[in-house]
Formats: C-alpha cells, structure tokens, sequence
C-alpha cells in the first residue's frame, strides 16, 4: 500500500488557521488595528464597506514596513514582535503570533500600501487567497494602507455564516470601542459607508469616552485609582443611579487590552450589591496594570480571556477599590461634574476637562529613527503608562478637591442633634438646616436604608426579633406557592416569619417586629417574587434580598411624621454605611448650599 499522509499546502493551512483567527469582518478590524498599534501609529482610519463584508480599509501612520518586510509579514508565524520563546513571556504588543496577516490574506483579497519613513519609494503588494498577484515599488504616504476586500470570497460557506450588516458592524463597533477607550493618545476614525461613525481625536479618557459614548456619560462615572505592588487600577465606574438595565458598557482592559473576566465582573457587580436594584447593571471602564509575567493571555485565540496569578488576591483589590471608589464620591455625586445644576450653588470648585498632564520627553525617542517595530512599540507602551499614571493623578485630585468640604458637610450632617429642627414637604420629605443649607431627605428611602442594616445585622447575629402571634395567621395556598415557600423557609424564619406549612394549609405563627398582621401575606409574597427575580439575575445572596425587601416593606410610607420620628431618622440615616443611596440604588438626600439661596435673591 502506498504512503498517503501528506502536508497540506500553504494555503491551505492557512485557511484552517483563519478559522481561528477570522471568524468575521469585525475580527479583520481588530487584527490589522493591532497591528497599526503595535507598529506605533498615533492615526488609525477604519474605512468600512458594508459591515466589512466588502471592504475593509485601515491606513495607519506607523513606522511601515520594508520591502522584504511587506511579503514576508505575509508568512504564517512571520512577525517582528518576538525571536524566541522567552520572549512571549514579555509580551507588550498586541500581536505576536504572526497568524493575522497570513490567514487573513488566505479568505480575502488583500492590497498592502506602506512606506518606511527613510524610504522614498513604498511598496504595493496583491494578494488573493494566498496568492501573491502582484509586488512594485508605488509612490505611498509613511505608514501601512491595508485594503480588505471580499471577505471570505473564495469559502462561500463561511460567507453565507456573516450575520446581517447591522449585527456585524455592532461588531465593529465593540472592537473598536474596546481598542479605543484605552488608547487615548492615538486618534481614531471609523467611517462605514462613507459616514462618520466616530471622529476621535487623541485626548484624555474622560474626553474619548465622551467622545465615543456621548457628552452625557461624563456625568455618570466617578474615577477609580489604586496602586499596589500586584496591580495598578485606573479608570471610571457608574454612579449607581445611573445603571442601566441592560449590560452592555462593561470593560475590562488588563495592561491595556482588552479581556473579559466572569470573575472580577461578579467582584465588580459584588461591590455595588447594596446600593443596586438587583434588574439594573452599573457601567465600568477598569482598566487594570499587572507585571506582563503575571498573566497568561495565550489560553484563548482570539485573546479575550486572560488567566491571572493571584486571582484572588486581585479580586479583593479590585472589589475594595470600586467600593471605595462609590463611597468616596457617594455624596459628591449628588454633585453634577459638568459645573452645571450643581446643589451647591457652585460653591465647590469643579473642573470637567482635565488638562493633559505635562508628557514626560525622552530626548533619544525618535520613532522616525527605530528600525526595528520591537522596541518602537515597547518604548510606546512605557511612556503611555507615565501618561496614564499622570492622568489619574490629576483626575483622582480633582474628584478630590471636593473632598474636602464634602467631608466637613458629611460630618456636620452626622451631628444632627436629638433635638434639631425638621420639618416635612410633601408627606415625603424631611427638611433640616445646616450652617450650610438645607438637607433635603427622602424619607421613605431614608428609612429604608436605616431598616436594611439593622435587619443585615440582625440576620448576621441570627436575632431577627419576631412577634409571636396570639392567633396564627391561616391561609390556603396553593402547592406550587407552598413550594417555593419551603424553599426559603430559612430565611423568612431567620427574619421572624415563623411559618408552618402543611400541604396546602399555611399558618403563620409569628411575624417580624415591623410587621404588621395585615400587611403578613403582602409583605411575604413581595419577598418571594423577588426571590424568583433574582434568581435568574446575577448572584445576590439571599440574606440581603430578603433584608431588602422586608425593610422596604417596612418602611415609612407618604405619611405625616412626628417631630421625634423626623429627627430620628434624619440622625440614623447619617450613621449608616451609605446614607447617600436607598438598598435600591436611589438617591436618599440632596442639599440646597447657601449660595443657592443667595444666588435666587440677587435682585
Ligand atoms: P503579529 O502581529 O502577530 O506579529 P501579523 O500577521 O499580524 O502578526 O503581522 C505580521 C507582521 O507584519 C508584524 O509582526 C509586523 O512586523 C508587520 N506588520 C503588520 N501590520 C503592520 C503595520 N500596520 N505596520 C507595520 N508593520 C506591520
Ligand atoms: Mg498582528
């Protein structure tokens, strides 16, 4: 019998490999902006066709490649990045595999442009399906041009698989969104059909997230910064209030890539547990600096998933830092940053635009001058990181300036006295002046807050106290309903309902002190639908669902208050962990400065 192994051809391979890394227009996108990245562009243009599935152009103004260069990047495993294989444990680019460019040239037709800057002459090159067509020297600006057309032309199945144009270039979008919140200092410009989808400028990061999201998203983050050894943290949460129902803007970069992190999300999410409405999703834009050996980010193709030493550790760093993060500008977010509609009166001086700090100049960095790719885009990734470093200085210090008076203000607030004077608006509101101004509290959320932690606690020294009942409160319910009764049977009981269910009788023998007899049935069927919610929601523990509900439940409603109850509340709220935020995420109190007084009675 004959041999019949044989090596499959070039091209062939290729196209394997471009199963991997190609699976759609979007990846195409992401692969060749890496490269400008890595080549060290600070002007990146993505030119796109039909969501891609025509053409693809990206022109970047990096060092460019040499003639030889220009054909051999074509090469599978061909890059400049790495030499050998210790040094993909120090990995600063973004590519290093060398596969993009040979398995993207393997499913489309491919026109490579780019020019060296000592060069007088570029060079074309056409490539169709692996195929070199063509290679001269051509007139060219400094920089690669590559042109992408006719994805998956010569594989019609994988053609056929591309999703509408609307979902592929949604696509687009989030790769380029996810290259672009973090490299700030390079200028982007995606075009599709000759429309301008983003025009951004190199700027800070408070300024491209506007610049990508909207001017508005400025007014919903509060930055988050720490240090440490194991990890640098920087970058922008979500005000509580303004979380949104649906996920969507949730980013993780880890030494400025982008990766997604099932982990730290729950930490993330864990942090905002208290002062979120279980259906809503905070906003966050952390991007996270590790020592590149720390982390594993070969473990996925397509490089979104990352393997961390230490996880757990880390976990706890970032945990601590968002909520220090939501603590820290809790009661300043009351405040609106744009300088605008502020409570204060504009009392406190606030600054939006942030002045990029001072760049740090190397006098030997010439990018004109680096021959080789490798050190240009290592020497690129160092300074960014002073830049970055600077950056949040300055921001940090600038949430911070506010700091100071908001604290004074917080503790005058928390001497309220037993005797202070309050009075009520609305049936809703607690009224109460400071030296300052008057503090304007929600009364219903106030107590809400209030009740929480003192339920929180009480589960936690399992001494909820209960009211035993004369006569036992008796209902017929049905299996189903006494099924997810027992499920939390527990929990009810460590709260004080003391229940008794047999079949489909129910009797309920004692109840939580806050708890009224009519309000039993109500009180509890409101716990268990929640239960249910959450359920298919991201994990809350139970003891706080519960604790929410039943304070909630408990709480004042729209009613007259006595004195003794408004001064009662309005000195609890403040001895609370977050007085700023009701156990659903809303805002507790507001204040109305002074200033704004004097401002209104000006003439
Ligand atoms: P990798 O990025 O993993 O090295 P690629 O296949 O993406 O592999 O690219 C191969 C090589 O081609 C790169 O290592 C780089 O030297 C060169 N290259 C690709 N794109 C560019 C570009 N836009 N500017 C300069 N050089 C580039
Ligand atoms: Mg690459």
């Amino acid at each position: 019998m004959s041999d019949i192994i044989q090596l499959l051809p070039d091209a062939v391979a290729n196209q394997i490999a471009a199963g991997e890394v190609v699976q759609r227009p979007a990846s195409v996108v992401k692969e060749l902006v890496e490269n400008a990245l890595d080549a060290g562009a600070t002007d990146i243009t993505i030119n796109i066709k039909n969501a891609g599935k025509t053409l693809i152009q990206i022109v970047d103004n990096g060092c460019g490649m040499s003639e030889t260069d220009a054909r051999m990047a074509f090469e599978r495993h061909a890059t400049s990045k790495i030499r050998k294989a210790t040094d993909l444990f120090n990995i600063k680019t973004m590519g290093f595999r060398g596969e993009a460019l040979a398995s993207i040239a393997a499913i489309a037709r491919v026109e490579l442009k780019t020019k060296v800057y000592e060069a007088e002459m570029g060079t074309q090159i056409n490539i169709n399906a692996s195929k070199v067509e063509m290679q001269e020297a051509v007139l060219c600006d400094n920089g690669t041009q590559f042109l992408i057309k006719d994805l998956f032309y010569n594989i019609p199945a994988r053609r056929k698989f591309l999703k509408k144009d609307t979902t592929e270039f949604k696509h687009i979008i989030d790769e380029v969104q996810r290259i672009a919140i973090v490299h700030t200092d390079i200028a982007f410009k995606l075009i599709h059909n000759n429309q301008e989808i983003y025009n951004l400028p190199k700027s800070n990061s408070q300024q491209r997230l506007k610049n990508i999201f909207g001017k508005n998203i400025s007014k919903e983050l509060v930055p988050v910064f720490s240090d440490s050894p194991l990890i640098k943290i920087t970058g922008f949460i979500g005000k509580p209030e303004a979380s949104k129902k649906r996920s969507g803007q949730q980013f993780f970069f880890v030494n400025a890539r982008f990766m997604r992190h099932p982990y730290f999300f729950r930490t993330v999410m864990n942090a905002y547990k208290d002062i979120l409405s279980a259906e809503t999703y905070p906003s966050f834009f952390i991007k996270l600096e590790v020592d590149p050996d720390s982390i594993d980010i070969n473990i996925h193709p397509t490089k979104t998933e990352i393997k961390f030493e230490n996880e757990h550790a880390l976990a706890q760093i970032i945990g601590a830092t968002v909520k220090e993060a939501i603590g820290k500008f809790n009661f300043s977010s009351s405040m609106n940053f744009e300088g605008d509609d502020l409570p204060m009166g504009g009392a406190i001086p606030v600054s939006d635009e942030i002045q990029m700090p001072s760049i740090h100049v190397d006098p030997e960095y010439n990018p004109f001058k680096q021959k080789s790719t490798v050190n240009y885009a290592q020497k690129s990734y160092d300074k960014k990181q002073d830049n970055q470093t600077n950056e949040w200085m300055n921001l940090m210090q600038s949430f911070e300036q506010q700091e100071p008076e908001q604290q004074e203000i917080l503790k005058r607030t928390s001497e309220i006295s037993e005797d202070a004077k309050v009075m009520q608006l609305s049936l809703k509101y607690i009224v109460t002046p400071t030296e300052r101004g008057l503090i304007v509290i929600h009364q219903r959320r106030a107590h809400h807050r209030i009740l929480y932690e003192q339920y929180l606690k009480n589960f936690q020294e399992q001494k909820a106290p209960a009211q035993h009942l004369v006569f036992p409160i008796n209902k017929q319910i049905s299996e189903e309903y006494a099924l997810m009764l027992k499920e939390v049977l527990e929990e009810l009981s460590m709260l004080g309902f003391i229940l008794e269910i047999n079949g489909q009788d129910l009797s309920i023998n004692a109840l939580p002190i806050d708890v009224k007899e009519s309000q039993a049935i109500e009180t509890m069927d409101s716990i268990i639908q929640n239960f249910e919610q959450f359920n298919t929601n991201i994990e809350f523990e139970r003891q706080k669902y519960v604790a929410k509900m039943l304070s909630f439940k408990a709480s004042v409603g729209y009613r007259t208050l006595e004195n003794k109850e408004m001064q009662q509340i309005a000195r609890d709220l403040f001895l609370t962990t977050e007085p700023g935020y009701c156990p659903r995420g809303k805002r507790i109190f507001t204040m109305i400065g002074i200033n704004e007084f004097e401002n209104r009675l000006k003439i």
